[in-house]
């Protein structure tokens, strides 16, 4: 059908405004708003009612009457005017059927949404709209009735528009994949909120003293809420890597909330050391991203010293965290301190070394994390061991394997549960006293 006639059809039934009649043939014509193609159509209807009008035909006056009410033209009025044909005041409708005139409060969204970001960093942003039901499901019905093949949905429309008229005010970019912060617009309810992506950093983090956890560890008694065993701090243990990096991440951010992700994690005692743990931390809803990586690294340190030590900060994203949970299995390295009920001989430390290189260890979940994990047998291979003697009972073994394996059940057996194992292998009882995590591999 021809485009007029089409257009002249949807305003006979409704009143629509340049936006919403435009929007209707938005894939037709580039680099043009739905208002000015609206405003065309409009026009030219008007100029062919006209000269209809003129040549004295009588559909032209009522192709004039339906654009001066339901198509809001002031043109088409101007000439029934000059025609002396009235139009009774009450057939002028108020509003547009489908964006109830909601398109003249992009510009007040614009500004409110500016206002409540007024607090925040940020170099780009999105805008996101809401709509009320009603409003869809009357522009959805409308483009079936018409059978609307090239338009555009309302939602669109007002994403974009209210998008370009807040980076004209604030001269950030409309960041579509990864907005830092998306803004949202209800134009009905006018209505503006912002949801705030969240700002990643990753880094290394060293941990060079035993006895902190990883994590924040709640009380198993009160569950977080504190009681006499935690002496009211919830907490099993009074510090952890993941509180000591947060802690100067969130004052830096201006953030109220964190999460801390690691690749993979060392056991309470045991230290981490080498090149660091790879880890990524994340702040909720952030006032401040353009962080001074240098001197957030300073403060951490600071914070932390001694206990834990941070290294290689940048910045990062979403990915980043599902890299560090896809790399867990990567290599790493470990050195523990062993210590033997019998003594030990370098012949013992030779078979150890030969047994233990290139070889697939079966490891049963082990006893103490079952209550944890599922009890299952895994299989991880172990490229290379070396061992030193220390004293007649005591060796250093350094074990570089795939992530994951269970290193002192490799040292104690875990009563049959993890074979091969080192007491096995001696038949003498082998105990882990120490461990430290020297390497973690992995691409950065
Ligand atoms: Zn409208
Ligand atoms: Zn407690």
């Amino acid at each position: 059908m021809d485009i007029l006639e089409k257009a002249l059809r949807m305003l006979e039934k409704h009143p629509l405004c340049d936006h919403c009649l435009g929007r209707q043939f938005a894939l037709l014509g580039h680099g043009m708003g739905n208002d000015d193609r609206g405003k065309a159509i409009k026009s030219v209807l008007t100029f062919q009612a006209h000269e209809e009008a003129l040549s004295g035909g009588r559909d032209g006056v009522r192709v004039l009457k339906v654009l001066a009410t339901n198509g809001f033209s002031d043109t088409a009025k101007q000439i029934l005017a000059r025609m002396k044909k009235r139009v009774p005041r009450k057939a002028f409708p108020k509003t547009c059927l489908l964006c109830e005139n909601k398109f003249m409060v992009v510009g007040d969204l614009a500004k409110k949404a500016l206002k409540l970001l007024e607090e925040y960093e940020y170099s780009n942003f999105l805008v996101g709209v809401e709509l009320p039901m009603e409003a869809e499901e009357r522009e959805d019905e409308f483009r079936a009735k018409f059978e609307v093949s090239q338009g555009e949905s309302m939602r669109n429309e007002f994403g974009r528009l209210t998008g370009k008229r807040l980076a004209e005010l604030n001269g950030k970019t409309v960041e579509f994949k990864k907005p830092e912060i998306v803004v949202l617009v209800d134009p009905f309810a006018q209505a503006v909120r912002l949801a705030v992506n969240p700002l990643f950093v990753s880094g290394r983090y060293r941990k060079l003293v035993r006895g902190i956890p990883q994590s924040k560890w709640f009380c198993s008694n009160c569950r977080g809420k504190g009681c006499e065993k935690c002496n009211w701090t919830g907490k099993m243990y009074a510090e952890s890597v993941e509180e000591l990096i947060e802690k100067p991440f969130l004052e830096a951010a201006g953030s109220m909330k964190a999460s801390f992700h690691a690749s993979g994690r060392e056991d309470i005692d045991a230290r981490m050391l080498g090149l660091g743990r790879p880890f990524v931390v994340e702040a909720t809803a952030p006032k401040k991203r353009f962080l001074d990586l240098g001197k957030l690294e300073d403060s951490v340190n600071a914070h932390a010293k001694g206990k834990v030590e941070v290294s290689r900060l940048k910045f990062a994203d979403k990915d980043a965290v599902r890299r560090l949970k896809r790399g867990e299995s990567t290599q790493k390295e470990y050195r523990v301190t062993i210590e033997f009920d019998d003594k030990i001989t370098v012949k013992d430390l030779r078979l150890l070394e030969e047994k233990l290189t290139n070889v697939m260890i079966k490891q049963q979940t082990p006893r103490r994390v079952l209550h944890r994990r599922a009890d299952l047998m895994r299989e991880k291979y172990i490229y290379d061991v070396s061992v030193k003697k220390l004293s007649p009972r005591k060796a250093e073994m350094k074990v570089r394997c795939q992530g994951g394996l269970y290193v002192k059940e490799l040292v104690s057996g875990d009563e049959g549960r993890t074979t091969p194992n080192v007491s096995e292998l001696l038949n003498n009882k082998a105990k882990p006293v120490k461990l430290d995590v020297l390497k973690v591999i992995m691409e950065d």
